[in-house]
């Protein structure tokens, strides 16, 4: 089945007593048993719930994978993922990481003894010094935010399997629509469901999707143990966004391309950072693992000053200034004071994270309009 018919139609199908074609919400903490040793596959809804089921088969089918488990966050998938690991164990991931997931890993993981390297994974031979006997896990998140470089999935998956170490691949950015890491080697890939999948900017959820049966039951477990579970009505609200996925991703990456192309001409921009240009470092690695270059991306202003991104952020109008991303609205944010607050200036910049930072994530509206948006805010800096 080819990808916008599975957007369609995976893991949906008509509501058995009704006929309904859409699924559901079953909005039920329990389920009536006949004995106490025989239910209909339902028991409690921590475990299982038929709208949350019809949601795990879509986009484990998205993914072109076997099991898809449902988390209340993404943040809450990753901590399923490393939950994985115990006291002594290493994880090596990248210096470009979202930033949620850096501090969890530092901040909540390492006092448990978890160690964490983190390291420019864009050249692969970066790894192998950081291996050793006790790493479990490679974290990969690629295309990176805000600077949106890319790391070569397959390249980094065969270095790890000679060492055994399970891979799992953040694919937030990129959506299943672009890109398919277990079909490049990953056992694990992990969704900030919040973003392109759910698509309209009202649901907090994550998904892992993996393709062997003993990690799915291990992850499961944690899941049911741990409880991060989400409700039936976001589970229906991603079922109905997803219909659309192929058709939102079409225009995000339209858009996104038309609208890199015209920063790159413009007399204010400085630098215009997108993976579909020619000669961005990684351009030929985008090329080999994503069908698109989708719709994030970020820029410099000729003027790199936090004063005159701030004047170019609050005069847009159409764009809406906010965190997160893959919605179909137009957002844009200041990295260097929000998402990336947190890190001190000299390694921000040391990273190529400058002041004048601005990063888009391009809606699904008429490309002309954002693009008038966009001119007359910067005619104003
Ligand atoms: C948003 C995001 C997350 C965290 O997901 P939440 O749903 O906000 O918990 C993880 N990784 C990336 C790349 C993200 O953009």
């Amino acid at each position: 089945m080819n990808f916008g018919t599975k957007a369609v139609h995976a893991g949906v199908t008509p509501d058995p007593s009704t006929g309904a074609i859409m699924t559901p919400i079953y909005q039920t903490s329990t389920y009536v048993q006949e004995s106490p040793a025989k239910h209909k596959g339902y028991a409690y809804a921590r475990g299982a719930n038929p709208t949350r089921n019809a949601l795990q088969k879509s986009i484990a089918a998205l993914e072109d994978g076997k099991f898809g488990i449902c988390f209340s966050s993404g943040m809450g998938a990753t901590d399923a993922v490393i939950k994985l690991l115990a006291p002594g164990d290493e994880v090596i991931t990248s210096n470009d990481l979202y930033g949620g997931s850096y501090r969890m890993f530092k901040k909540v993981y390492e006092k448990f003894g978890i160690k964490f390297h983190f390291i420019d994974l864009t050249d692969v031979a970066n790894l192998t010094p950081h291996i050793n006997k006790n790493t479990k896990l490679l974290w990969l998140e690629t295309p990176s935010n805000p600077l949106m470089r890319i790391i070569d999935i397959e390249a980094c998956v065969s270095v790890a399997k000679q060492n055994n170490i399970l891979v799992a691949v953040d694919n937030t950015f990129a959506s299943p629509y672009l890109q398919n890491p277990l079909a490049l080697g990953a056992a694990i890939v992990m969704h900030s469901v919040t973003k392109y999948l759910s698509g309209h900017s009202d649901v907090i959820m994550g998904a892992l999707v993996v393709n062997e049966e003993k990690l799915f039951q291990e992850l499961a477990f944690i899941a049911n143990s741990c409880g991060a579970v989400p409700g039936p009505q976001d589970s229906f609200l991603v079922l109905r966004g997803i219909k659309t996925l192929h058709l939102r991703m079409e225009r995000h990456c339209f858009n996104g391309k038309k609208i890199a192309e015209h920063l790159l001409n413009h007399p204010k921009v400085g630098k215009v950072y997108w993976p579909g240009f020619t000669n961005h470092p990684n351009h030929a690695i985008a090329k080999k693992q994503m069908r698109d270059f989708g719709g994030m991306l970020s820029f410099t202003l000729k003027n790199d000053s936090i004063e005159k991104a701030t004047l170019m952020m609050e005069s847009v109008e159409l764009f809406s200034l906010a965190e997160s991303l893959g919605g179909v609205e137009s957002l844009i944010n200041h990295p260097a004071s929000m998402t990336h607050a947190s890190i001190p200036k000299e390694e921000r910049i040391k990273n190529g994270l400058s002041d004048s930072l601005i990063r888009l994530s391009i809606g699904v509206e008429d490309v002309e309009d954002l693009i008038e948006d966009l001119d007359q805010a910067l005619s104003k800096v």
